[in-house]
């Protein structure tokens, strides 16, 4: 095979793995990962839990040392922000105004979080949490106590509303939408976990909007809402979604729709540019239209098709969607894509704290969230990976057993 160099934006989670697939693959050209951080690329969901409660160093994030790019000959280029890509040269043109040639190029450049919309959304004791320096930086503000506020009853929201309680805050979780998670998760998820919440003591505000965070001296004192209250913050934590980093690509004439849209084998338009992870929109067997995951399986999962695509191995991406949330002592874990559900199914009693709801849309099921019930996760992730349908009919029968169906 002619040698090529393969050029990856973002040091994440999938830039990281497409260097390390292709490596254990024997890819014996060049490759750099160009990333704006300044760190090694490293595990996000630790910034929301272990981290932030002081249960994961800051080292253990790593995904790989320093010593494993060097000794797998992998360039690693941080605090290295790509401003453009030239298609027509085949270069990417750093901010500092230096150009990389590249035979093929992988986009891995992640989301970047939605700000809040309100005046007095830059004061000091505003804090997003993303990027490592994010939960740094976040960390001994949530150990100085006081009122938290969250904003954003989103996986995020409530991982951090539950570490900040456990370690003694008073909380405050606000969420726009009339039931928590209300984007991912069924009525029945939601209402477990605003339960759980507020029998831990947070305060879970449904429906509320916020209109302005006050402050004295530059730092926050204040989230004032839209019914004219004001909620006393001596941090304000916001956890209100990404936007995908699709401008890159826009900027190059590739097509973007709400991320960087790529087909089956996770290719672009231009077929020496591929995008994945957290920015890439794509089809896939279980979706109706296009998608665009936040998780670690998918980052992995993409970096792994878009190396052997490279190594003239294409293969279409098809892997099982699956992700977790840890709130408190209870594990969420779901598989499957369950947008467009018409109905579910509850396995178990919700009132026990393990349960599982099944997602179905004509009757199929698509997706199972399970509460504190790994077991079923995995028979899941069996089922959906082996293209096995479950009936709803056959589901609500009785002595159903999800277990005797793979
Ligand atoms: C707090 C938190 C908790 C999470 N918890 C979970 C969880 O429990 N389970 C789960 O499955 N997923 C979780 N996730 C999501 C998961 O971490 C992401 O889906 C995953 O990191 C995506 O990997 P990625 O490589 O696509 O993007 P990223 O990891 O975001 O990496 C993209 C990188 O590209 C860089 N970049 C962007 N633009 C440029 C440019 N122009 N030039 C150079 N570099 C650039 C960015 O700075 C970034 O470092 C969590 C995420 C966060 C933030």
């Amino acid at each position: 095979m002619m040698t090529r160099k393969v050029v990856i934006v973002g040091a994440g989670q999938a830039g990281y793995q497409v260097a390390a697939s292709l490596r254990g693959k024997k890819f014996d050209g060049p490759i750099v990962i160009l990333g704006e951080e300044p760190a090694l690329p490293y595990q996000r969901p630790p910034l929301s839990k272990g981290y932030v409660k002081g249960e994961a160093k800051e080292s253990t994030l790593l995904l790989r040392s320093a010593d494993f790019y060097t000794t797998n000959n992998i360039e690693v280029r941080l605090d290295c922000c790509v401003a453009a890509l030239d298609r027509t040269g085949r270069e990417v043109v750093c901010a500092g105004g230096e150009r990389m040639p590249y035979d093929s190029l992988v986009l891995a450049t992640g989301g970047r979080v939605r700000k809040l919309p309100v005046p007095g959304a830059e004061l000091a004791g505003v804090a997003y949490v993303r990027t490592l320096a994010d939960a740094v930086a976040l960390k001994p503000q949530i150990e100085a106590g006081g009122n938290v506020v969250v904003i954003g009853g989103g996986f995020i929201g409530l991982e951090c509303a539950s570490v900040v309680s456990v370690l003694g805050c008073k909380v405050v979780v606000l969420e726009a939408m009339d039931r928590l998670m209300a984007r991912v998760v069924s009525p029945v998820l939601s209402d477990y976990y605003r339960d759980l919440h507020r029998g831990r003591g947070v305060d879970v505000r449904l429906g509320a909007s916020v209109t302005e965070i006050v402050g004295t001296g530059g730092r926050v004192t204040g989230v004032r809402c839209g019914d004219g209250s004001t909620i006393p913050a001596d941090l304000v934590v916001v956890g209100i979604g990404i936007i995908a980093n699709d401008d890159l690509a826009k900027a190059a004439g590739l097509a973007c729709d709400r991320g960087i849209v790529v087909d089956a084998l996770l290719r672009t338009a231009d077929p020496d540019i591929y995008a994945i992870g957290d920015c890439a929109a794509f089809p896939h067997p279980m979706a109706q239209g296009l998608v665009r995951l936040e998780s670690v399986q998918n980052a992995i999962d993409q970096g792994k098709i878009v190396a052997d695509a490279i190594m003239g191995e294409a293969k279409t991406y098809a892997a099982v969607p699956w992700f977790w949330s840890d709130q408190y002592e209870v594990k969420l874990q779901i598989v499957g894509l369950t947008q467009h559900y018409d109905d579910t199914v509850t396995l178990g009693d919700v009132g026990t704290g393990r349960f599982s709801v099944l997602y179905f849309r004509d009757g199929a099921m698509i997706g199972i969230d399970s509460v504190n019930m790994p077991s079923d996760h995995v028979v899941g992730r069996k089922l959906f990976g082996a293209r096995k349908s479950v009936t709803i009919d056959a589901a609500r029968a009785p002595g159903f057993s999800l277990r005797s169906q793979v």
